[in-house]
Formats: C-alpha cells, structure tokens, sequence
C-alpha cells in the first residue's frame, strides 16, 4: 500500500505573504510549483464575474474609450470574456453599443449600411473606401427600417462611367432574399444556391432586418466558449457613473438589455456608489452589479452591504494611471486583490482585478491570489477590436491609449468616474500615450487563455476554483522576490533578442 506522506513545506502560504503593512505587486512574488498529472487542455478557466453571471474565461475589458465599444465587447464574448462599454458619450450612444452586442448574430450583420435609390454611384465609391464594404443594400428611404428595393454589388458599378449616376438605374433588383430568422446554415445554403456575394435578410414586411455575407460565411468560426445569456445573446456590461443627473443612463442601458453594470468611480467608498448600488437593485434586481474601485477591506464591507454583486480592486496600477503620484492614495495591487478577494468571498462575493495586468504572468498570477477575473485596458487596447484607427510611430503600428482622466479623456467627458467638478481646473489622474497592434482577439484570446492554462498546469491546479480552494488551504506556496530575483527571472545577458509577437510577461 502506498504510504500517504504530506510534501515537507517550502515557500509560505499566500496568509504569510501579504502580511500587513507591506504593499506587494505582482512582479514581488512568484508561486511555487505544484504537481502536474493532468494536461494543460484539462484546465478550466470558468469563473464567476458576479454572484449570478457565470464566464468561460476570466477576462474583462476595462470601460474605456479607447478600448470598449461594440467591436471589443462581441469579440470578447465570443470567445468567453465580457467587454464594458465605456461612457465617455451620450445615453444614446451607450444604448447603441448595447443593442449593438445584445442584437449579434454571429455571421449576421445586424446594422448594414444601406442606401436609398436617390444616392449615387459615388455614394458607393465613398463606402467602399473608408468602410470597405462592396456590397449595399438598397432601401426605399436609406435606413434599415424601410423596405429593400435593391442592392448594389461589384458587378452593377465596376465598368460603369458615369459615377454620378443614381443607384436607381444600376441595382439590381432581382433579388434572393431569407426570411427574418432564418439560421445560420440555413442562410449557407441559400447563398451557396444563389451564388450571389450578399443575401439579405427581410422581415414579414419587405424591411431589411440583417445582411449575410459569403466573405464572412468563408471566415466564420464557432464559438463554442461565447458568453450568452438565457436567450443565447451575448453578455454585455456597461459602465455607469453615481452622478445623480446620470440615472437616466442606468435606466437607458437596462433597457438596452445590458446583463452587467459596473459602478465606475475610482474611489468607490462614498456616498454616491452605496445610493447608485442601492438605486440599481432596487429598480433592476434581475440585473448584476459591480462595484468600485476599492482596494481595503472597509471599503469592500460597505460595497458589499449596499447589495454589490461584485467588486473591481484596484486604485492606481493602471499602466496610464497618476493616481497614486497625484492623489498619494492608492495601494500595491497584489496586496489589494489578495485581501479583497478573501475578504469579499466570505460573502460569496467575487473580485475583478483590475489594473496593472502586464501578460499571462500577472493573469495567472491575479487568479492565484484570489481574484476571479481580471480586467484589461492596455493589453486589449490596440487590437483590431479596440476604438481607434492603426498610425505608425518611429516604424511601429500602434493604437491610441489613454486613461479617462488624462486631460485629453475629460476634455472628452471622461472624468465622471473622478468626481470631477466643472469649474475649468482640471488635475489630471492619467496620461495618453500609444499601444502596439496586438492584432485580432480571434487569435489573442486563445493565446492569453492558453497561456493561463499551462501557468495553472505548472501550480498544479486545474481550474480557478481549485485554485482558490488550494490558495486559502495554503497548498498554493509563495514566495517573496527581491529585486535581483526578479531580474534573474526576466531576460538577461544577451546582447540581443527578438520579443515575441505578444511580450514576454
Ligand atoms: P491597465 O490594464 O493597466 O491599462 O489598466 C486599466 C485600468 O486603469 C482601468 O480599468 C481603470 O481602472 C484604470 N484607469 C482608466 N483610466 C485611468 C486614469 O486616467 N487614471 C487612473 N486609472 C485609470
């Protein structure tokens, strides 16, 4: 018989790292590892956002204007994250983004841009070169919401000469048409009959309700990991600021049918977060709420007994974030996450880290000590999903990043989460600068995910559960990293080398 032995102790449970009165950050530690007799593709990354909304993946984009609209939040629920759509803009605007992702088909695009028979083949020419697209639907009067008279493909407008020539005259109107839900590989088929590049799709009255197009047929992937709620749309969250002059922006996203509403203030202990929290679970009890920005357990307390569903930490590790140079408030972001975490849970409460996630290292890490997911701004800003076009800087294509209290946000009107008031002084808490071109998520979710999984393979640990099961068992073992531990762990000595695509952390 095999003789049960405990493993000798080594390293320190995570209690005896984050003792008090030391702010650690991620880079200061580093976990021991565990025993591995599974395979990485084993490893669950599911996870809870909220008391009530369940995740495949940990991951969070962060309410930002430069990192969360439409585009990011589908992308990232498609492959099993769930993106915030920021507030820097109007109700209406936010509402749009909302609907936008709550009313995503994959393969179906639920907005085309259309044109009535009165605009030219110019009109056309115009799309095609800043939107790219080839393919228009015609419409009696221009908009989605009338009937469908024609499309104007390629083939209607190439050798044509005259481009100021009414689209009247030259769409096709023979047209292939499916029916308002009609499904995916019901649509394939279709098309594939047709041969044609575009079908549209009408409701019971002749309007065009959504287009499919064989480009996107040729390209689409399934997702098997996507984020959806009880009627397969796609989560989405949005943030919502505690003014009182803005509840009529709570009301609006609720009723664009956003799942999850994050209380987006960068110091979340005051009288205004606890009247927001207590204002949306009144009103809207079926929909989830998370609260912040917090980083000590007072704070977390008060949150917690207002009625949040979940809590963001962080005040101050955001790779454009001033706060704890300008504001001399803040606190060490492992720390934060650690305590949080461990307080919040005995309320059944879980956490998002956010802020300061350099790589997979810091995901892996900001999971193990506690948090459930984390939130991202700089590591998903400059993706082909991110807001912003691609310029180029000393050779490098790069996106524009910035924090909403860089001057440049709230001149834009993003200081809401700053409390700040309109009397022309504005102390900035954030600074704008650029990002690299990461690509699409289609690839770099995978990657991060995958990434996370073999990090887990290594601690020994096969899910996010178990993980906090083996953190607060003190199975997971620590250790403290000097200065020189830390360089000794990163590249070092060589004359040269070449970054991977997506970093080294
Ligand atoms: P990052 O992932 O390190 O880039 O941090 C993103 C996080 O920084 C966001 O989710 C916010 O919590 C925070 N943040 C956004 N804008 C600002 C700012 O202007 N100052 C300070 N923190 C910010």
């Amino acid at each position: 018989m095999r003789e049960e032995r405990e493993a000798p102790h080594d390293g320190v449970p995570a209690s005896a790292l984050f003792e008090d009165g030391v702010g650690l950050s991620y880079d200061d530690f580093i976990l021991l590892p565990g025993y591995i007799d599974f395979h990485a593709s084993e490893v669950s990354l599911e996870t809870q956002l909220t008391r009530g909304i369940r995740l495949k993946r940990p991951l969070v984009s962060a309410p930002m204007d430069t990192v969360s609209e439409s585009d990011m939040a589908i992308g990232l629920a498609l492959q099993g994250g769930i993106g915030i759509l920021h507030y820097n803009n109007t109700i209406e605007e936010q509402a749009a983004m909302v609907r936008r992702v709550k009313r995503f088909e994959n393969g179906f695009i639920s907005d085309p841009v259309a044109l009535s028979p009165d605009h030219r083949v110019t009109d056309v020419d115009h799309i095609k070169r800043t939107l790219g697209f080839s393919g228009i639907p015609i419409t009696e009067d221009g908009t989605l919401q009338s009937r469908l008279v024609g499309i104007v493909t390629n083939r209607d407008i190439d050798f044509e000469k005259d481009r100021t020539r009414l689209l009247r005259e030259v769409m096709t109107t023979d047209l292939v048409t499916a029916p308002k839900g009609v499904t995916l590989s019901e649509a394939n088929k279709i098309l594939k009959r047709s041969k044609k590049g575009k079908l549209p799709v009408i409701d019971d009255e002749g309007r065009l309700a959504a287009l499919v197009s064989r480009n996107d047929l040729v390209k689409n992937k399934d997702f098997p990991e996507a984020s959806k709620d009880s009627r397969k749309q796609l989560l989405a969250g949005a943030a919502v600021s505690t003014r009182e002059e803005e509840r009529g922006r709570i009301d609006s996203v609720v009723a664009a049918g956003a799942d999850v509403l994050v209380i987006d203030a960068a110091q979340g202990h005051s009288r205004f977060e606890i009247d927001t929290v207590r204002y949306i679970k009144e009103r809207y009890p079926h929909v989830e709420v998370i609260a912040g920005n917090i980083v000590s357990l007072g704070q977390c307390d008060a949150l917690i007994r207002a009625g949040a569903d979940g809590l963001r930490i962080g005040m101050g590790p955001g790779s454009i974030c001033i706060t704890q140079n300008m504001m001399a408030v803040g606190r060490a972001q492992a720390s934060a996450v650690y305590r949080c975490a461990r307080y919040a849970r005995e309320h059944g409460v879980p956490v998002v880290a956010d802020g300061g996630i350099r790589g997979i290292g810091h995901i892996a890490k900001a999971l193990a000590i506690g948090a459930c997911t984390v939130m991202l701004g700089s590591l998903l800003a400059g993706t082909a999903e991110s807001p912003g076009e691609y310029l180029y800087e000393n050779g490098v294509r790069v996106k524009q990043y910035r924090g909403m209290a860089s001057l440049e946000a709230m001149s834009a009107g993003g200081g809401k989460r700053y409390l700040v008031e309109g009397d022309g002084i504005q102390v900035p808490q954030g600074v704008a600068g650029t990002v690299v071109d990461k690509g699409s998520l289609t690839d770099y979710i995978p990657y991060l995910a995958k990434g996370v999984s073999q990090a887990f393979q290594d601690m020994g640990v096969r899910s996010v559960t178990e993980a906090h099961e083996a953190l607060y068992s003190g199975r997971l073992r620590f250790e403290r990293r000097t200065a020189a531990a830390q360089e000794e762990g990163s590249v070092h000595s060589l004359v040269s080398y070449r970054e991977p695509r997506w970093g080294i952390r």
